[in-house]
């Protein structure tokens, strides 16, 4: 029998284009790519989405203040995105933005089912509106009078739209989470959901009046469909929902939904109710990861040390910035990173640990068996934890098993001391570079995800006929 491959499809948000990409979407947008790269390496029929969303009021002020046309100011900030992500070796099978006609198309079709479903009705909102969010801000959520996020006094808004019946999903969504049908991750984040969900849900606007840069309600052309319903929405129009059916079925729901946490109550309640109000599956996983502080500093335009990922990139490689953000901060927690942190794993772990036993193991070959380990089959060490470990997206643990088989294979050299032993029993010497070839060729195979560029030379080096010592260092030392 022939078993059928098993689908994978995994998103990041769309990024917000009012700003160029930082090291925040970087991580996000990482992580969904190792995940993608490890299961394409599976064999799954995998899928794996990010985009821009370009749509709202922000977007059109931000475009406003550049003296910009809102679409050349999209189109420019969404080019850097794309840019960004290529810069880091990012390989995502589509790249959606809010403003192609596929997407309009899609939602169109979707807030059309939302009313056939009765889900929603017109009403009036009055109550507070937090501008740089472009959300609605309950009075609660305020602390001392101003939203936690944005440090700032939400203004205070009546006015007309149209709203969807969140409360009466308030016992399906606690148990679709509850249950873990709806796989919330890390644990934290989900208990965050549920006693948000335990508050009492209310009712969402989902339209608002007078914002022009947006999508008109198909029956209500003075109002344009919520920025963030219509965002959520592009997990479903980017595989085809309304035109292209086989694709759309083929892939949905998605299997990981990846984000930071300052996301999760979008994602977590109201992307899941949408969707069941228009009879689909809501996704199988969310995974919210942390915070990054700089050197102890919340990141913010004000204090300046907001990180372009572009410039780390052009300082260090894109692997070396892949391999940091993934080690140096377990997935799913806050953490710090700096350009201090990161210079000193670069040097310690890829340039004296990877990248020097490359180097030795290479060399060796070469001088004592003329390029020549003719068949390795098995790695000496077991590295099937490696991939387990970033299935369940606890990358730094992955990592720690790679960099601990590198120290194996160090210690290995050390104690065998192959270039005094070649003088009395070459044959040893043979047995053991064979070994630690074949141990360098898995290692390659089992980052491959997370360092693409450099398992590709590892791998390359080793299947080639004649192998030689690298001309040079994969990992070169930063003073
Ligand atoms: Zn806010």
């Amino acid at each position: 029998m022939v078993s059928e491959r098993k689908k994978f499809y995994i998103t990041t948000p769309i990024y917000y284009v009012n700003d160029k990409p930082h090291i925040g979407h970087a991580y996000t947008t990482i992580a969904a790519d190792v995940l993608a790269r490890l299961h394409r390496q599976l064999g799954d029929d995998t899928w794996f989405l990010t985009g821009t969303d370009e749509h709202g009021a922000n977007i059109a002020k931000a475009a406003e203040k550049k003296g910009k046309d809102v679409k050349e100011f999209v189109d420019e900030v969404s080019a850097k995105f794309s840019f960004a992500w290529d810069q880091l070796g990012i390989a995502p099978d589509d790249f959606i933005r809010t403003t192609e006609s596929r997407h309009e198309r899609a939602v169109n079709i979707f807030l059309n089912k939302l009313k056939e479903s009765g889900k929603i009705y017109e009403g009036e909102y009055e109550g507070l509106y937090c501008v740089p969010h472009e959300a609605f801000i309950k009075e609660s959520d305020l602390v001392n009078g101003l939203c936690p996020d944005h440090k700032l006094k939400p203004e205070r808004i009546r006015e007309k739209n149209w709203f969807f019946k969140l409360s009466e999903y308030q016992s399906e969504i606690l148990e679709l989470v509850d249950s873990g049908k709806l796989l919330i991750q890390p644990a934290t984040r989900k208990n965050e959901v549920l006693a948000f969900i335990q508050q009492g849900l209310e009712d969402i606007a989902i339209s608002r009046p007078n914002v022009k840069w947006g999508i008109p309600l198909p029956w209500d052309s003075n109002q344009t469909v919520y920025v963030w319903v219509e965002a959520l929405f592009n997990y479903c129009s980017a595989i085809g929902y309304g035109f292209d059916e086989e694709k759309f079925r083929k892939y949905w729901p998605a299997d990981v939904q990846v984000m930071a946490k300052d996301i999760i109550k979008f994602h977590c309640i109201i992307w899941p109710a949408l969707l069941l109000a228009i009879g689909e599956e809501p996704p199988r996983e969310i995974f919210a990861h942390g915070f990054f502080t700089v050197d102890g500093q919340k990141i913010s335009k004000t204090i300046g040390n907001v990180i372009d990922p572009n410039e780390w990139v052009d300082k260090y490689g894109a692997d070396a910035v892949r391999y940091f953000l993934l080690r140096e901060v377990p997935f799913g927690q806050d953490g710090d990173v700096s350009e201090q942190k990161l210079k000193t794993r670069y040097n310690a772990d890829l340039a004296n640990g990877l990248g020097n036993l490359f180097s030795r193991v290479t060399t060796m070959i070469e001088k004592y068996l003329d390029g020549d380990v003719g068949e390795f089959i098995k790695s000496p060490r077991d590295l099937s934890e490696v991939s387990e470990s970033f299935n369940r997206l606890e990358f730094d643990k992955g990592l720690v098993e790679v960099w601990e088989t590198i120290s194996w294979a160090d210690n290995l050299i050390e104690q065998s001391k192959p270039w005094e032993l070649v003088k009395t029993e070459p044959a040893k010497v043979k047995e053991l570079l064979v070994n630690l070839a074949a141990l360098l060729y898995d290692i390659a195979l089992k980052l491959s995800p997370v360092m693409p560029e450099t398992a590709q030379i590892i791998k390359s080096a080793l299947e080639s006929e004649k192998i030689t010592k690298p001309a040079q260092p994969l990992f070169p030392k930063i003073e």
